[in-house]
Order: C-alpha cells, then sequence, then structure tokens
C-alpha cells in the first residue's frame, strides 16, 4: 500500500502569560503537527510535549527527533490505517508518549474522514457536550489569583483548579473560600509534597475540595494510598498515571479514588480509552487533563472525554484562555454554561488553518512514499 504523504510542523504560538507551577515556567506553546494524507483525505495529530523537559523528560526537540528518525519512517514501511489498533502495532519503542499520541491521534482522524464520521463516533462514544473547568498557574500575588478565579468564574468554566506547592496551599485555598464561597474548587500539587506535610492535608481536607491532585512523589504509590486512607477528599493521581501498568497498581492499591487521564501522557487516544475502560470497571471516576495542548490534541481529547466514566470538568479550555491564536477553526469556545459543544462534522468538526500554521511554524519535514 502507498501511504501518501506525512509532513511534520514544529509550530510555536505565544501564551497570553507565562504559566507557572511548582516545577518551572513557559511562555509559549510549542506542538508538533503531524499531516498525514492519503487517497485524498487529510487526518492530523499533534504531539505536545512542553517546552524545558520541567512536566516530563519529553521535550519537543526529542519528540521531533524521535518523529523524525524513527516513528515516521517506520511508520511508512509499515502503513497501519486503522486507529483501533494503530498504538498496539507500534514497536516497542521505549516512552515516547507525546510522539505515538500525535501520529495515532493522525490515524484516527484519517479514518474518520475516510468514513466521514465524528471521532466520538468512532470511538464508541456519545455525542454531548463536556464540561470545561479553568486551571489557574502560580500566581505572583494572592489578589491576581482571586482576580482570575472571579474571571473565570464568570465566563462559566465549571471548576476552578489552582496549583500548589508547599508554603503556597491553605491560605490560598481558604482566601477563595472565603470570597467565593462553595464553588467547584480543586488543587494540583504536582508532586511536590511529601507525606511529612500530612498537617497540611489535613487542614485542606476542611475546605471542601472536589479533590486533591497528584499531592506526592509520581512513584508514591503506596504512600498516596496512604494519604487517601487519612483523607475525606477525593485524591486524584496525574503524574503517577502514566501508563496502564501504572494505573493497575494505583487500582490494586486504592492509590486515589480519581485519575486524571491525559491523551499524551499515555501515547493516544486508544490507550487512553483503555484507561478509561480500567478506571471505570474498577469504580475509579476519571477526568480528562491536558498539557495543555493547541486546537488539534484539545479537539480529539474533547472527543474522548464524552465517554461515560469522565465524571469531572476536562482541563481542556477555551483556544483563547492561553493562546493569542490557535491553528483551528472554529477556535474551542466555552458556553456561558461552562461547556464545549462539538461542532458537526467529519473527524474532529474542528478544521485545521494551514496558513496559521505556516505562520507560526519554526521547523517543516516531508516525507513521501
Ligand atoms: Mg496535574
Amino acid at each position: 500500500m502507498s501511504l501518501g504523504t506525512i509532513r511534520l510542523h514544529w509550530v510555536r504560538v505565544p501564551l497570553h502569560e507565562a504559566f507557572r507551577i511548582s516545577s518551572g515556567e513557559v511562555s509559549a506553546k510549542e506542538a508538533i503537527l503531524i499531516e498525514l494524507t492519503h487517497d485524498g483525505k487529510t487526518g492530523w495529530g499533534e504531539a505536545s510535549p512542553m517546552p524545558g523537559a520541567f512536566y516530563s523528560v519529553e521535550t519537543p526537540e526529542g519528540t521531533w527527533d524521535f518523529l523524525r528518525r524513527r516513528l515516521v519512517p517506520w511508520f511508512l514501511e509499515n502503513p497501519q490505517l486503522d486507529p483501533r489498533s494503530v498504538s498496539e502495532q507500534m514497536p516497542e519503542f521505549d516512552g515516547e508518549p507525546f510522539a505515538k499520541a500525535g501520529l495515532e491521534g493522525a490515524v484516527w482522524d484519517l479514518a474518520a474522514q475516510r468514513e466521514s464520521k465524528p471521532l466520538w463516533e468512532l470511538l464508541g462514544s456519545k455525542r454531548c457536550p463536556v464540561e470545561s473547568g479553568a486551571a489557574i498557574g502560580l500566581m505572583p500575588t494572592l489578589p491576581q489569583l482571586l482576580d482570575r478565579v472571579r474571571r473565570f468564574q464568570s465566563e462559566g468554566y465549571r471548576r476552578i483548579k489552582i496549583k500548589i506547592e508547599p508554603g503556597h496551599d491553605v491560605e490560598l485555598v481558604r482566601a477563595i473560600r472565603e470570597r467565593f464561597g462553595n464553588i467547584s474548587l480543586m488543587v494540583d500539587a504536582n508532586a511536590s509534597y511529601s507525606l511529612e506535610h500530612i498537617s497540611t492535608f489535613e487542614e485542606l481536607d476542611r475546605l471542601g475540595l472536589m479533590m486533591i491532585e497528584q499531592p506526592l512523589g509520581r512513584e508514591a504509590i503506596a504512600e498516596h494510598a496512604d494519604l487517601q486512607h487519612r483523607l475525606r477528599t477525593p485524591v486524584c493521581l496525574d503524574e503517577s498515571a502514566h501508563s496502564l501498568d501504572a494505573i493497575r497498581t494505583i487500582i490494586r492499591l486504592r492509590a486515589s479514588r480519581i485519575l486524571n487521564i491525559k491523551v499524551q501522557r499515555m501515547g493516544g487516544l486508544g490507550p487512553a480509552r483503555a484507561a478509561h475502560d480500567l478506571a471505570q470497571s474498577a469504580g475509579i471516576r476519571c477526568w480528562l487533563g491536558t498539557m495543555p495542548e493547541l486546537g488539534v490534541a484539545s479537539a480529539q481529547g474533547l472527543h474522548l472525554g464524552t465517554m461515560p466514566n469522565f465524571k469531572f470538568p476536562s482541563d481542556v479550555e477555551a483556544s483563547a484562555r492561553w493562546y493569542v491564536d490557535d491553528i483551528i477553526y472554529p477556535h474551542i469556545e466555552v458556553s456561558a454554561g461552562g461547556t464545549i459543544d462539538l461542532p458537526e462534522g467529519p473527524g474532529m468538526g474542528y478544521r485545521v488553518d494551514p496558513e496559521k500554521v505556516a505562520r507560526y511554524r519554526v521547523r517543516l519535514e516531508e516525507f513521501r512514499t
């Protein structure tokens, strides 16, 4: 089978504001878009690691290199257009979930285009609005944090998530509770605490949080089980839930009551759907996280986010929340009721804008068969 063309577009879209978490800061969104053309149809995927390796070991440079040197050449030799099995067909390359998610996403989109079906249907889900929550990074001052909470509340987001780190936690939550009352609120610690901070968690436990996300280290599964046992507030695991095997361990140890499932970290829509199903069968509720991603990966995530065990608002926000621009049209928008309604049409429903891709592109590589 002659596959056609694969183009890799490395794009860099400026952020409105830098995003700061406990381990670092970014000011532009980098992503590698994978454009897969076959038989007159085009599918798009997105590999979206954060720059600077502060969130994960994968970086845009490493992902670009892996795609162009190994994954795309392998794919061209082993063309696989069935998205239901493409990630299983990928050889046992170590790691590189972002690159795999990008290529797999392009295969899903292409298959949906060829079948003239929306992605949610191909994924075995039903069309429904996806609830959206706003995430706020570590802010320089408390008044700035409170101002952001006010803004996102007024924009309709269904829950507010704030980042915390040791020394900046309980008093932030208390201040939000004093100002805004009993709003849907959660915190994300990005693995920055240890069990020595138990008194902090006991204080947070009295503040009616929806969940406490990734309080302890990535590998601290048993410690999370211990912490969850001591708290009424659900613990949610994010960084720790990095593979199906890791999720099986979390379930076996009952280390959290909630999981944050990220398509990019899981290596694609197929593995992320498998994680959703695994959690569902174990009675663990999920929600759909992001890196965050540009429009292609966000849109594809939203299609997966229609599945029934995604029980909490997603981290997928409006395109305009982070980016001065996005490479899809229409842009992703959040309704006054705090939901995102998927557009009609095959694949993502959203379309990639080639002019925008060219405008923000910093590197291009093309492969033909
Ligand atoms: Mg998180």
